[in-house]
């Protein structure tokens, strides 16, 4: 692969069309595997999607949507906008809609990052925030994150007068923890107000936890807070690719200049709107994970293998031995038993796995796969 070094300093004396600085030093983002060679069937453990699919109500109001296929879809989203302001009590017009909520990270990167400006987030942080800003031209700063936490203090200590957002997941892709609200208000406290702290909560329906908090009762007051959410992963509705983001009026206002106009389909509208009334499927997603979280924590913590954690979200992260049973080799035993699992190079983590929490059968058939794997 080209890097920078290839680029020649004056781009229009190229002899063919050279991408602007920094593009060919961003890693693509990997996506979890889906296929395991040899393997008719594996079971995809490797995308934290909802292992018990989608709501049946939203199955019904995407095929309802087949008569409309030659027609754009509403601009405004309105339909998924009033459900969600209506569901969680929020002002419609602060609402930011995007091609999953990586669209929304992506517009909010564009608004506000130019070259030079710096974008801060965690080590452990979810791909997708650097992507976008490097696309910027913006610099990515990536604190610390000590025993796979965010530590508010090694966020604060990389930002500068160039600083212009902050990304922060509660809880975090791929580490699975996260960080009590009194620490989020601690960060939002110590920033300068012109800086955007943007509340990534694609998992926070899993963060049980009573004291736990998204972030949206706070954002209605603050200026420069957006709390982002996603269909993808409580909702099963990952191929729909619906996101949305409660922003200042400022910023949602700023955002939808730049919004592709017709970026979320029909069915994916309809279909949102059924998930969300679907509080039924909703409840049986969490307390499916409720229910599997603590015994793949105990089990797989059980062989003498690292359950980073307590996980908050619908995975678990597990840390191997650098040498030895390490996690390429776990990877390998797994998905020749068709079970796939996430590997974490691009997040600095060789020696960890991710693995989503299945279905019973699915649970119990990795937790004896890396039994065998442990004594092989
Ligand atoms: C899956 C995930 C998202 C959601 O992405 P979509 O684009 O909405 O599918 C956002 N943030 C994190 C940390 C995730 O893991």
């Amino acid at each position: 692969m080209p890097d920078s070094s290839d680029i020649p300093a004056d781009r229009s004396r190229a002899p063919r069309p050279v991408p602007k600085p920094g593009i060919m030093d961003i890693h693509a983002y990997v996506p979890g595997k889906a296929q395991a060679e040899g393997v008719a069937d594996p079971v995809k453990l490797s995308a934290n999607e909802n292992i018990l699919g989608s709501s049946e109500k939203a199955r019904e109001a995407y095929a309802s949507a087949a008569g409309q296929l030659h027609v754009y879809p509403d601009s405004r989203v309105s339909i998924v906008r009033d459900a969600i302001a209506d569901h969680y009590r929020l002002e419609p017009e602060r609402l930011i809609f995007g091609c999953g909520s990586d669209e929304v990270f992506q517009l909010l990167n564009q608004t506000f990052l130019e070259p030079g400006d710096n974008m801060v987030q965690g080590e452990y942080a979810f791909a997708a925030f650097a992507i976008g800003a490097r696309a910027c031209q913006a610099e990515v700063r990536s604190a610390p994150e000590p025993n796979h936490r965010i530590d508010v203090d090694e966020l604060l200590k990389c930002v500068d007068e160039r600083t212009r957002l902050v990304f922060l997941a509660n809880p975090g892709n791929p580490t699975g923890t996260w960080i009590p609200f009194s620490e989020v208000l601690r960060l939002h406290a110590a920033l300068p107000p012109s800086v955007v702290l943007v509340l990534d909560g694609a998992y926070s329906e899993f963060a049980t936890d009573p004291t736990f908090q998204d972030g949206l009762d706070f954002a209605r007051t603050a200026e420069n807070v957006v709390v982002t959410h996603t269909f993808s992963k409580l909702h099963g509705l990952a191929a729909l690719r619906v996101g949305w983001g409660y922003a200042p009026a400022a910023i949602a206002a700023a955002v939808d200049r730049i919004r592709l106009p017709f970026n979320i389909s029909i069915p994916a509208q309809l279909a949102a709107v059924a998930a969300i009334r679907d509080t039924e499927f909703q409840d049986r997603s969490i307390a499916h994970v409720e229910q599997w979280r603590p015994w793949l924590t105990q089990q797989i913590g059980g062989l003498g293998l690292d359950v980073v954690g307590p996980s908050a979200t619908n995975f678990v992260l597990i840390g191997f031995p650098k040498s030895g049973k390490t996690a390429a080799a776990a990877d390998d035993f797994l998905s020749a038993r068709g079970l796939l699992t996430r590997r974490l190079l691009n997040y600095g983590m060789p020696d960890h796995l991710r693995l989503t929490i299945g279905l019973e059968a699915h649970n119990r058939a990795v937790v004896d796969a890396l039994a065998d794997f442990m004594k092989s």
